[in-house]
């Protein structure tokens, strides 16, 4: 069938409904204002509206004829362990007889972790490397405030500037973890980017994923547009896997009519969604987002994954820590496209403006 352009495509009843957010207008909000998945209507592990995109003719090309796309992201809420996780990673090392992972926590914390750093974002470009993959590291750069402020005491941009710029030399991507009250306000989010691109030599930050995934319609995305980002990747429920809007595909946001001047990068899976919300063994999370990706292959689409830089300790996070190799290996066999946001956003505009 002939690639049919996402913007000739008409979506009218219900799957306009799911893609303009309407039928979450009313949904109750969590206590960060929030809405969940519990709580809007709708099968949220399917691409509802992507596949109707897709029966009508809509098709994606990705480099070298892979057969979909993963977009790796990494939200670094913790550029080092606060206190109580290395409290926590002792008794993990004590209980198992582990002398090496504690002496090396313990050098850690006397370094001020220079010495050794358990979050660091260098061996996550490491596994990631060894699947030809890149992906995106979203950095906080918010002044203290409410409910950053326990993020701020282990949180510092100075400590983190040289491995940015290393990464973003060997080809990763770094964007901006806008903060907790910036979600929806331009000024903010136009500050944070100024202070993360001041320790980055000369690198413009393209795209923002808020912290807690705080979104609400249509002021997030206008906040971003005034911002001046090419890209927002917030879009999703924090309690369950999935699409929020129905989408898999990359798309212009509609407001009032208007197609604002970003991409919205949808994001599919989170890993605290497994544990924190749905309280799932890791095999069951796995078999759950080996099902969302072959949803995503059949249609050509993106699935944007969200693995915390702090997850990759295996001491403290165990089989999910591991989770992410296994998933890089199954993606990878189904003939994906492994990269970061900036060159998803990057081929999208060259494909489909
Ligand atoms: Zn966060």
């Amino acid at each position: 069938m002939r690639n049919v352009p996402l913007s000739r495509i008409c979506l009218d009843g219900e799957s306009w409904r799911v893609f303009s957010l309407e039928r979450e207008v009313e949904a109750p909000r969590d206590e960060h204002g929030r809405v969940l998945a519990r709580d809007v209507d709708g099968n949220h592990l399917i691409p509802t509206v992507s596949e109707e995109l897709y029966e009508k003719g809509f098709r994606v090309e990705w480099p070298g004829g892979r057969r979909f796309a993963v977009c790796l992201t990494h939200d670094v809420d913790w550029a080092y362990p606060p206190l109580w996780h290395v409290k926590k990673a002792l008794e993990a090392a004590c209980s198992r007889h582990d002398l090496g992972a504690a002496l090396l926590w313990g050098l850690g914390s006397v370094s001020k972790w220079h010495l050794y750093n358990p979050y660091s974002l260098r061996q996550v470009a490491e596994i990631e490397a060894g699947y030809s993959a890149t992906s995106s590291f979203f950095v906080k750069a918010t002044p203290r405030e409410l409910l950053d402020e326990r993020y701020e005491r282990y949180y510092d941009l100075e400590f983190l500037a040289g491995e940015l710029n290393r990464l973003i030399r060997e080809g990763w991507e770094v964007g901006l973890h806008g903060g907790y009250l910036s979600y929806n306000n331009p000024e903010a989010l136009i500050r944070e980017k100024a202070i993360l691109e001041s320790v980055l030599e000369g690198y413009k930050a393209a795209g923002v994923r808020m912290h807690y995934l705080r979104f609400t319609y249509p002021s997030t995305w206008l906040a971003v547009e005034t911002a001046g980002f090419k890209y927002d990747t917030t879009l999703a429920f924090p309690d369950s896997p999935g699409f929020r809007n129905g989408m898999c595909y990359p798309f212009r946001p509609v407001v009032d009519g208007r197609e604002i001047g970003i991409l919205e990068i949808p994001l599919a899976v989170m890993d605290t969604t497994f544990w924190g919300y749905m309280r799932l063994q890791p095999q069951e999370a796995f078999g759950l987002i080996s099902k969302i990706a072959a949803a995503v292959e059949k249609v050509g689409g993106v699935l944007t994954i969200l693995w915390h830089n702090n997850t990759f300790n295996e001491l403290l996070y165990g089989e999910w820590s591991r989770m992410y190799r296994r998933m890089l290996s199954h993606f990878k066999s189904r003939g994906a496209w492994l990269t970061d946001c900036l060159s998803i956003y990057e081929h999208w505009l060259s494909f489909y403006g």
